[in-house]
C-alpha cells in the first residue's frame, strides 16, 4: 500500500533508516530460538546438526544419553534417533528498538536447515514493523502474504515492507525477545515496568499512550481490568469508570474484572449506589454477585408471571367484549349438556382435558366463531366450534382431536339448536 497520510510517509522513510539485523543479533537468535541437535544412528554415530561433525559413541546405551556437546563446536546437543537427513525449523524473534521518538517493535521471521554433515544454514528476515508514535498512535510496515487462507504466515518474499493495512498475521507470537531492549520514555512514564501482563506488546503500548484511564489502570495495579478493557468490548471503560475510581481510592483491587462489571451491572439494576464503596468493594465478590444474580432472576420469574397474568386478564377482556351475549347459552338432549365455554380459564381447561390447542391457539379471540364443550354427567366429551356466519358446527373433535361415538349425536344437537344463537345475535 503506497503511504497515504503524513504519519505514514513519516513511517516509511523512517523505517529505511533503520539498521538491518546486526550479527550480533543473529548469533544471539540462532542460538536462542533453535533446538540444537545431534543425530545418533543405531551404532552410535552421532553428528552435531550444528556444524557438521560426526563421532562415535565411546559407549553405546541406547536411551541412556540424552545430551551430549559438540567436540568440534562445543554446543550443547539433545540427542535424537533417527535416520532423517534434513531438518528444518521455523521461528520469529522479536526486538524492542527506538527510532526518532517512535517505539518500533521488529519482528524476524527464521528458518534454520540442518542437513547431517553439513553446517546448518540460518535464513532471517524481517517481516512485520510496528510503529507506534508517543500518543499511541500506529501503522504497521510488513510484507505481504500468499495467498493461502490456512497458512496466514506464509509472506510473500519478493514484497518489500510496505505500510499495510492490519491482519492476524501481524500479530505475531515470537519464540524469543532480543534481550538488549530500547523503550521511548513516555511507555516508562506511562507505567510500564517491562511486564506485559499477558497483553501483546503492541497492544498494551498503544493503550497505555493513547487512554489515560488504561494507564491509571495500569499505575494503580489493577491488572485484570486493565487487560479486561484491552479488548474491545461493547461496554467500555467508561461505563464503569466512576466506580473504578472508588475501588482504586480504596485500594481495593479486582481480581476477576469481568464477574466485577457484571456485578456492577447488577447494582445499577436494582438502583443500588454503584458510587459508594459499600456495594462496589464487596469483600465476597463472588458471593455478592451470585446473590444479586439470583435476586434478579426471582425478579425475572416474577416479572414474567405478572405480564402473563396482565395479557390473560386483556384477553378476558376482549373475549366478554366478543362473546358476552352468548353466555348461559347450552343445549341438551337428555344425555348430552353442549354449554358454551365463557371464560379464558373455561378454555384452558378444555384444552387440558382434551389435549387439544384451543387454548393454546387462542380460539377465545376468534371473532367469527362460538365455542362449546360437549359433556356427560359433567365429563368434557368433545368441543364444538360454530360458525357466527353460517351457524352451523365447524368441527367437534375429542380427546387428542379424536372423534367419539357421541360425534355425530353432538353436531346434530347442536345444529337443531342454532336458532337459539341466533337470537342472542340479535340482542
Ligand atoms: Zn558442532
Amino acid at each position: 500500500m503506497k503511504p497515504r497520510t503524513k504519519f505514514q510517509k513519516q513511517v516509511v522513510s523512517l523505517s529505511k533508516q533503520l539498521a538491518p539485523i546486526s550479527n550480533t543479533q543473529l548469533i544471539w537468535a540462532f542460538k536462542n530460538c533453535f533446538a540444537h541437535e545431534a543425530r545418533r544412528l543405531r551404532n552410535g554415530t552421532l553428528t552435531c546438526l550444528d556444524c557438521g561433525h560426526s563421532w562415535q559413541e565411546a559407549h553405546v546405551f541406547y536411551d541412556s544419553l540424552c545430551d551430549c556437546t559438540c567436540p568440534n563446536c562445543n554446543t550443547e546437543l539433545v540427542v535424537i534417533d533417527t535416520r532423517k537427513q534434513k531438518f528444518t525449523q521455523k521461528e520469529y524473534f522479536e526486538v524492542f528498538a527506538v527510532c526518532k521518538g517512535f517505539q518500533v517493535l521488529r519482528y524476524f521471521f527464521l528458518e534454520k536447515h540442518c542437513k547431517a554433515g553439513k553446517s546448518a544454514q540460518l535464513f532471517c528476515r524481517e517481516v512485520v514493523q510496528h510503529w507506534i508514535a508517543p500518543d499511541g498512535k500506529s501503522e504497521i510496515m510488513a510484507r505481504s502474504r500468499g495467498m493461502s487462507v490456512i497458512y496466514y504466515d506464509v509472506w510473500n518474499w519478493s514484497s518489500d515492507l510496505e505500510i499495510r493495512r492490519e491482519h492476524l498475521a501481524h500479530r505475531i507470537s515470537p519464540i524469543a525477545t532480543y534481550p538488549v531492549k530500547r523503550f521511548i520514555p513516555e511507555v516508562k512514564r506511562n507505567g510500564f515496568c517491562g511486564n506485559f501482563h499477558n497483553l501483546s506488546p503492541r497492544t498494551f503500548f498503544r493503550n497505555i499512550l493513547s487512554d489515560s484511564k488504561m494507564e491509571t489502570l495500569l499505575k494503580s495495579k489493577q491488572y485484570d481490568l486493565f487487560r479486561h478493557f484491552s479488548i474491545k468490548r461493547s461496554k467500555t471503560i467508561a461505563d464503569y469508570w466512576a466506580s473504578i475510581k472508588i475501588c482504586i481510592r480504596n485500594s481495593y483491587t479486582i481480581s476477576d474484572a469481568s464477574l466485577w462489571c457484571d456485578y456492577v451491572d447488577l447494582l445499577r439494576f436494582f438502583d443500588k449506589d454503584v458510587l459508594s464503596a459499600k456495594f462496589v468493594c464487596p469483600a465476597d465478590l463472588k458471593a455478592e454477585h451470585d446473590r444479586y444474580m439470583y435476586k434478579k432472576q426471582t425478579y425475572q420469574i416474577h416479572k414474567n408471571r405478572e405480564q402473563e397474568r396482565e395479557l390473560i386478564l386483556k384477553n378476558e377482556k376482549i373475549f366478554e367484549e366478543l362473546k358476552a351475549k352468548f353466555f348461559g347459552l347450552e343445549f341438551s338432549d337428555g344425555l348430552l349438556h353442549v354449554r358454551i365455554l365463557q371464560s379464558i380459564n373455561d378454555f384452558y381447561e378444555e384444552g387440558q382435558r382434551l389435549k387439544h390447542c384451543v387454548y393454546t391457539n387462542e380460539y377465545f379471540l376468534k371473532p367469527d366463531t362460538l365455542v362449546f364443550s360437549a359433556q356427560i354427567g359433567g365429563k368434557r366429551i368433545e368441543t364444538v366450534e360454530v360458525s357466527l356466519e353460517t351457524l352451523k358446527v365447524i368441527q367437534a373433535r375429542g380427546v387428542c382431536n379424536q372423534n367419539t361415538e357421541y360425534h355425530d349425536q353432538i353436531i346434530s344437537l347442536v345444529n337443531r339448536n342454532a336458532h337459539l344463537i341466533r337470537k342472542r345475535m340479535t340482542v
